[in-house]
């Protein structure tokens, strides 16, 4: 498995000039060249699963930029494991960029209608999709949509670890949600040692808090008190939406720190924190740690 220690750098673009708040980056997009970012976590305890019971085939569920989709093909090349993806619309005449690549490490693309992909959580419609494939249930894990679930939450409580942070030096960990399960790992990780926000990149999610407090035990569930906290309008008008003030941001961090963002996750956490500095919300002398959870390869659906 992937063990390497996770980097962690100094973050300093001209929004912090003169502001007494220090804040370092913990790059998972660096974890390593393919595999990247918080999908990696969310996929580990799958893998060892599947392997424990010799299942050699995994599979699951994604869009044609699926970040999701991109790691679990590299993670299935690099630990033998066959891994079909089942890709919501109709197949495209020229495939998506994230799609030649996962193709290229042998993925086997299964696509199907948006109506179809709606049952992708029924067990009903797991069993007619391995009937389509001529597959038997013992022989195939499957794993949620983005690696959500109990096993992808149980890998993301080792992201700080990865980076051997002590969550007691710092006030504020921010990251970005899709499903939220990143920000449940992260959150029962920390376990209320320091602040956790929690940045949605979907439009009108007010269920994340649900969806989080799921995986957390009854000290961490209340989102009001002081564990944690859900930011719900930093998504930029919704998931895969951007604004060209987000666009903006994203060239500014690149020209001023050298940091890659992606305009689905990372640019609108880094972009809601810099509101928060501006607006005077993030009290003098705190220290910040923002979580780069990768998805650099989904920019390239940008120009799409
Ligand atoms: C998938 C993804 C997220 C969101 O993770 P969830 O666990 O679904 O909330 C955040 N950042 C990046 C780069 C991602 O690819």
């Amino acid at each position: 498995m992937l063990n390497q220690k996770v980097p962690i750098e100094v973050f300093h673009p001209d929004f912090l000039e003169s502001i007494n708040i220090s804040v370092d980056v913990l790059r998972l997009d660096l974890l390593h060249p393919v595999i990247s970012g918080n999908k990696w976590y969310k996929l580990k305890h799958n893998l060892l699963e599947a392997k424990s019971r010799d299942i050699k085939t995994i599979l699951s569920f994604g869009g044609a930029w699926s970040n999701h989709i991109h790691a679990l093909a590299a993670a299935g090349k690099h630990f033998d494991f066959k891994t079909i993806g089942v890709i919501r619309g109709e197949k495209p005449k020229k495939p998506s960029a994230t799609l030649q690549d996962v193709e290229s490490w042998g993925m086997e693309l299964v696509y199907v209608s948006r109506s179809d992909y709606r049952r992708r959580y029924e067990p009903e419609y797991h069993q007619i999709l391995l009937d389509q494939l001529s597959l038997q249930p013992n022989d195939v894990w499957v794993v949620p949509e983005g690696g959500s679930g109990e096993l992808g939450v149980k890998g993301c409580e080792e992201i700080l670890a990865s980076g051997e942070i002590d969550p007691i030096e710092y006030d504020q960990i921010w990251l970005a949600a899709g499903t939220g399960a990143t920000a449940a790992g992260v959150i029962r990780s920390v376990a209320g040692q320091c602040h956790v926000k929690v940045v949605s990149v979907l439009k009108g999610a007010a269920f994340m808090e649900a969806d989080i407090k799921q995986y957390l035990d009854d000290s961490l569930s209340d989102c009001s008190l002081n564990d944690w906290s859900l930011k719900l309008d930093n998504h930029c008008g919704g998931y895969g939406k951007t604004t060209p003030e987000l666009m903006q941001f994203i060239v500014d961090m690149e020209s001023q720190c050298g940091l890659s963002l992606d305009q689905v996750y990372t640019g609108k956490v880094f972009l809601a924190f810099k509101k928060e500095i501006e607006a005077g919300s993030v009290t003098d002398g705190s220290r910040v740690l923002l979580i780069h959870t990768g998805g650099l390869q989904g920019r390239r659906g940008i120009a799409s």
